[in-house]
């Protein structure tokens, strides 16, 4: 059937209506790419809001027929069905209301901080939209994420915020008006467009009036709270993300849970957290300081023992256990003791489980020893992991102390 016909929009003066009786006028298998094997179905009315405006369609059931997703195109709502119905058939349909409810919260939200930021700076919304994500438990948090067309400084945006909670609480109406053209002409509303034909503003009433195509709530106090969670610049302008509603109270619920381990962690006060973690970040600095030096003492430590060692000791190939220490410590200790050797160091560091990493460096001036034929040996021999240069070769090698002893003592 290709008729065009006006499906009436139910959800545009009423989004409450979770389920309702319409008639089907056509039902057609799609070929349109991405929706093969759904049947596009136009119905006399619909409660069914389509994709449109920043925001995805509502999804739910014709009967027991999955509604897969809904378009417009011109001045018919397509509903992409799963499985076909025939036309002149009465249909009920049902939406997840749960969710539509949840839009509404965040998108009227947007609609009232946009107004607030419009009165105070008379910026423009020039973006919006929903963004839907389900966490590992399969919760859906939907976060509103809008863009304005001017600067605003934190104080001001906490001001904002402040004075659309109290917008909130201050359980003013919110409707749709559906005016003709002329009564457009004398209404003062936001709107991305200059369009008066078929025109629909969404009311909230003493804060905003905007051009919207998206069901809405009946009263402010539905948003329950706004919080804008983050704000950064955004081509001269503010992308702002806010979140409302029960989403916003589920995230005080997080936080509250957070921050409530943070202070038993610190044994902190409840609103003292942040200084208790600034606190703490300062001991760490300075402990880190005392680690750094006292490495630094250890690694002279065992720099005078290795020196002593090669002094009496006129192997040209070396040995040095030195399990305590860490990677940068070992590297120094061969820095430092390589030089004017004339001796192949091996440094076996860090001990864990059994297994050793190893350094090995030389003096420069030991040309007829090659560290990548030693780590060769070691890989065959003690199957050993590693490599590198003929400076300097690493690796890790899981074996006893007096097997890697023997191991070098043989390469002398
Ligand atoms: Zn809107």
């Amino acid at each position: 059937m290709n008729i065009q016909t006006k499906t009436k929009r139910v959800f545009d003066t009423d989004a409450y209506i979770k389920e309702y009786d319409a008639t089907v006028i056509s039902c057609v298998r799609s070929e349109k790419e991405g929706f093969e094997g759904l049947f596009e179905t136009v119905t006399d009315a619909t409660i069914f809001s389509p994709e449109g405006g920043g925001q995805k369609s509502d999804v739910g059931f014709f009967d027991d027929i999955e509604v897969a997703d809904v378009r417009e195109e011109g001045e018919e709502i397509i509903h992409f069905l799963k499985s076909e119905v025939k036309p002149g058939e009465t249909v009920t349909q049902k939406i997840d209301f749960d969710l539509r409810f949840k839009r509404m919260q965040n998108h009227n939200a947007e609609h009232l901080i946009c107004g607030l930021i419009h009165a105070r700076f008379g910026y423009d919304n020039v973006g919006f939209h929903l963004s839907e994500n389900t966490d590992e438990n399969g919760n859906l948090r939907i976060e509103a994420i809008m863009d304005v067309d001017g600067p605003i400084d934190t104080e001001a945006l906490k001001e904002i915020e402040l004075a659309a909670n109290k917008a909130i609480a201050k359980n003013v109406p919110i409707y749709a008006l559906l005016p003709s053209s002329e009564e457009a002409e004398k209404i003062n509303f936001r709107s991305k467009l200059d369009i008066r034909e078929n025109l629909r503003l969404v009311v909230i009433e003493g804060f905003d009036v905007c051009a919207c195509c998206a069901p809405c709530l009946r009263s402010s106090s539905e948003i329950q709270l706004v919080k804008i969670l983050d704000s950064m610049p955004h081509r001269g302008g503010m992308r702002l993300t806010l979140i409302a509603g029960l989403d916003a109270i589920g995230d005080y619920i997080f936080l509250h849970d957070e921050n409530r381990q943070i202070m038993k962690m610190l044994s902190s006060e409840r609103n003292n957290t942040a200084e208790s973690v600034s606190n703490m970040l300062e001991k760490a600095s300075a402990s880190h300081e005392e680690t750094v030096l006292l490495k630094k003492q250890i690694t002279n430590l065992f720099t005078e023992k290795l020196v002593s060692r090669l002094k009496n000791d006129d192997k040209k190939i070396n040995v040095f256990f030195a399990p305590s220490l860490d990677e940068v410590q070992s590297r120094n200790l061969i820095n430092e003791t390589a030089a004017g050797s004339m001796a192949v160091i091996a440094v076996m560091f860090a001990k864990n489980e059994g297994t050793y990493r190893f350094v090995i460096g030389k003096d420069e001036n030991l040309k007829d020893i090659s560290l990548n034929a030693i780590a060769k040996k070691m890989r065959e021999e003690l199957s050993a992991r590693g490599g590198g240069s003929e400076q300097m070769v690493q690796g890790s090698v899981s074996a006893a102390e007096e097997d890697i002893v023997s191991f070098f003592d043989k390469l002398n």
